[in-house]
């Protein structure tokens, strides 16, 4: 039997944590061959749903589930992970401006960068959930500077997912059948998601979709706008699909992404298709031996290389903001 891997999730009381740890227990995340030690975490005020949803894990009896360790002490909670899924963080109120919130969590993030840096593996996987997504991924680059910055990406396997499900329902064929859809840029309303190097049915998306006019506009704004149409109809945001594309971007990333195929992942940006070294931004990647590649090469037109700039700008703006409070 394989030795257990530690998986650290914060924020683990929340919506998110509790569909993802069950996703984990079930082997989602690591393959169904792997036994894992869940350790959450979460805030003093969510003490009770955090232990109650340990219980609940404890009854669900799954085998690769070794222990659960169900705590608010950031030490206990970094201590051996070796994979960290960072989705604690204040949400954004109505009332709340985008650099309060910002604020808020880019002194959560900076206070888990050092706790990772001294309690987790060193070659520790990091994924970072929480809003804004890859701004808090860079801010945790920066004050966790032992591991190494391969290492600590965002998710936009989400968007990513939801491009693929937009495509299939529209041409009624399995999302299995889809695949190289790029969401390029911020986990924000200006990712731009790029059907341009896609593929359906062994076809390119265009020349199967035909009607450019659907893909310009409405898929795009579907796919950026979707996030609030999950609001609009629960009452409450996405959950379910977020834990799961979570177990997507690690498992493709320890795993490997499977020939021919590539996946979308927030990144520290090598200056690849221009956008500026450095910025934690959305590419297109391949992963092979637990390290991902971003994809080159792919032509880009000028359409897209606007919705990319307008993208990179927003995400330099927030990286300006970040320097700026994290220097106060
Ligand atoms: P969720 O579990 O629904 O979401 C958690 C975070 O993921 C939010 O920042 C949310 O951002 C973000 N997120 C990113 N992508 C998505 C997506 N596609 N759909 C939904 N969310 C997404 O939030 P809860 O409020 O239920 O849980 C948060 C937990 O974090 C709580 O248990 C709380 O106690 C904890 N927390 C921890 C803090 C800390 O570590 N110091 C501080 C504050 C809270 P957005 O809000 O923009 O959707």
């Amino acid at each position: 039997r394989k030795e257990p891997v530690r998986v650290l999730i914060t924020g683990a009381a929340g919506q998110i944590g509790y569909a993802l740890s069950s996703l984990v227990g079930h082997g989602e995340l690591l393959g169904k061959s792997q036994p894992v030690i869940l350790h959450l975490l979460d805030i003093g005020t969510a003490t009770e749903p955090l232990n109650g949803l340990k219980l609940e894990l404890v009854d669900s009896a799954l085998p690769l589930l070794t222990d659960v360790i169900a705590t608010t002490n950031l030490t206990e909670a970094c201590t051996g992970v070796s994979i960290a899924i960072m989705v604690g963080g204040y949400p954004r109120k109505t009332s709340m401006e985008r650099k309060d919130v910002m604020a808020m969590n880019g002194s959560i993030y900076k206070m888990h960068a050092s706790a990772l840096e001294k309690y987790a593996c060193k070659d520790c996987k990091v994924v970072v959930v929480a809003n804004p997504a890859n701004t808090n991924a860079l801010i945790l680059s920066e004050f966790a500077s032992s591991i190494p910055r391969k290492n600590i990406t965002c998710l936009t396997r989400l968007d990513h997912n939801r491009a693929l499900g937009q495509v299939a329902a529209k041409l009624a064929i399995p999302v299995s059948t889809v695949k190289n859809v790029t969401i390029w840029g911020n986990h924000s309303s200006t990712q731009y998601p790029d059907v341009n190097h896609g593929i359906a049915n062994g076809i390119g998306i265009r020349d199967a979709i035909k009607d450019d006019d659907w893909l310009d506009n409405e898929f795009v704004t579907i796919v950026q706008q979707r996030g609030a149409a999950i609001i609009k109809a629960r009452n409450m945001s996405s959950a379910l699909s977020a834990a799961s594309s979570v177990c997507d971007h690690i498992r493709d990333w320890v795993h490997g992404t499977p020939p021919g195929h590539w996946v979308s992942m927030g990144v520290l940006s090598d200056g690849s298709y221009g956008v500026p070294e450095g910025l934690c931004y959305s590419f297109p990647v391949t992963c092979q031996n637990g390290d991902w590649s971003i994809v080159q090469g792919l032509p880009i037109d000028a359409r897209s290389r606007h919705k990319m700039d307008d993208t990179a700008r927003e995400l330099e703006e927030e990286r300006q903001l970040a320097r700026e409070f994290l220097q106060d």
